[in-house]
């Protein structure tokens, strides 16, 4: 092994959280820093959407996916930060010493704070635990994506697409646009679990179904290649209502049925995971329980805007540099955030008591409201409402609190987000 190199931040992923990170690291005053990156180029999963949608918040203009990364490399070039291409981050250790691998070999890093904006991976067929054939033609949606998108491969040709996530209603369109028929979406929850944009613009405008209550219960195979998929009603346990079947004559299936974030690095690191969001569990500066390991991203949880994965990449790596330029933090006692009524999980999950500046709040309601008024508590005081129109589980929830508020919830022992009627 190669050895060994040291940075004041080192940024692993270097998708448009890990390139926000950076910008800001090297904006607070941390001149060296590095972001690793496994793959051929910068910008993660936004190198595949090709569809516009993106930058409306951070950018205020309408961009596709690569034209928002285009803007992030050009800020971090703009600063020289360096990043390192085809290097794969293997492993994390609790002291800050990075393993990676590349063309050069087995190397090592220690840097004096990391933030991890590995991203997330798609929950394949295997997670979900579909009868029927194991033939060629099920896929997960991102994975077509990449092939349509930036292989240049057609996944199929009459498709079916088990989920409503944004992925696979972005899919449902693509698919349609490159000459395939999408028989139909099928959603085993009574309502579109991506975002309402995505479910007029991409199945309304080309009418394509969405069939919600429905599920796949067998995929049926000719030739060693998808030749239908046999479709459910569910009942209100999620469970196939017998004598509902019915076939759905299909060459492709595609999987948009959730994400996870991505862990590996993290978990080996010993940092400690959040039950709901499956990521890494952090208080209000982003740092993990390891002291100088940061998260944002889609690692920490699966967000529905690259806006706000950057916003919040942005304070991961403000505090990185923060840490690494002051030789650390003295972390001492914290609150944990309780989520009440309506809300499925809050990030951050600590407060901590000595903290300092603005605390940003991002939440995933549990169910919907027409109307909601979203409430902080600190010690059973309101200290921040909010009314919302539409609440749904789709669609997180940011809001970024004054000092005194954040003050307020620095000093109490007991801190609340829920959803009042
Ligand atoms: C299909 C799809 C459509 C979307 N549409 C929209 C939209 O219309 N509008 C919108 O605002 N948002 C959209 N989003 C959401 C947005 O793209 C994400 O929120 C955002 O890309 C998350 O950024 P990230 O940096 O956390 O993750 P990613 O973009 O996934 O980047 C993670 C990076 O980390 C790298 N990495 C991982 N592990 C390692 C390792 N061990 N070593 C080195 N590098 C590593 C990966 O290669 C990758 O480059 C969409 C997402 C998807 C998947």
């Amino acid at each position: 092994m190669i050895n060994c190199e040291s940075r004041s931040v080192v940024v692993i992923g270097g998708g448009p959280a890990g390139l926000s990170a950076a910008i800001a690291a090297f904006d607070a005053g941390a001149k060296d820093v590095l972001v690793l990156e496994r793959d051929t180029r910068l910008g993660g999963i936004l190198n595949q959407c090709i569809h516009n949608g993106f930058g409306l918040t951070l950018f205020k203009s309408e961009l596709t996916g690569p034209e928002y990364a285009a803007r992030l490399i050009d800020m971090a070039s703009e600063r020289g930060i360096e990043c390192r291409l085809n290097t794969t981050v293997v492993s994390v250790a609790p002291d800050k010493t990075i393993t990676c691998v590349s063309e050069e070999g087995v190397f090592s890093i220690t840097a004096d704070a990391i933030v991890l904006t590995c991203g997330c991976r798609e929950r394949p067929r295997g997670a979900i635990g579909i009868a029927g054939a194991r033939c060629a033609g099920v896929y997960t949606a991102g994975t077509a994506q990449k092939l349509v998108n930036i292989m240049g491969y057609m996944a199929g040709r009459e498709c079916v697409i088990l989920g409503s996530g944004d992925i696979g209603l972005i899919m449902a369109r693509r698919m349609t646009l490159q000459g395939a028929k999408v028989r139909a979406v099928l959603e085993i929850m009574p309502r579109a679990s991506g975002l309402m944009r995505n479910v007029v613009q991409c199945l309304n405008d080309y009418d394509i179904p969405l069939m919600t209550s429905h599920t796949v219960v067998d995929v049926l195979s000719q030739g060693g290649r998808v030749s239908g998929v046999v479709a459910a009603k569910v009942d209100n346990d999620m469970r196939p209502i017998a004598g509902s079947e019915f076939l759905l004559p299909c060459d492709t299936l595609l999987l948009s049925v959730g994400l996870i974030p991505e862990t590996e690095l993290a978990r080996e690191a010993g940092i400690g995971l959040h039950r709901v969001t499956g990521g890494a569990e952090v208080d209000d500066t982003l740092m993990s329980n390891i002291d100088g390991i940061f998260c944002a991203g889609n690692m920490l949880h699966v967000h529905d805007l690259a806006d706000y994965a950057c916003l919040e990449s942005e304070v991961a790596g403000k505090r990185a540099a923060e840490y690494a330029i002051n030789g650390g933090v003295t972390r001492g006692a914290f609150t944990s955030v309780e989520c009440g009524d309506g809300i499925r999980y809050a990030v951050p999950m600590k407060i901590l008591s000595s903290g300092s500046g603005s605390i940003t709040f991002t939440a995933r309601p549990s169910a919907e409201y027409a109307l909601g008024r979203i409430c902080i508590e600190a010690d059973g005081e309101e200290i921040y409402s909010k009314r919302e129109a539409g609440i749904r589980p789709a669609t997180m929830l940011r809001y970024v609190l004054n000092s005194a508020q954040s003050d307020k919830l620095r000093s109490a022992s007991r801190i609340c987000i829920k959803v009042r009627e």
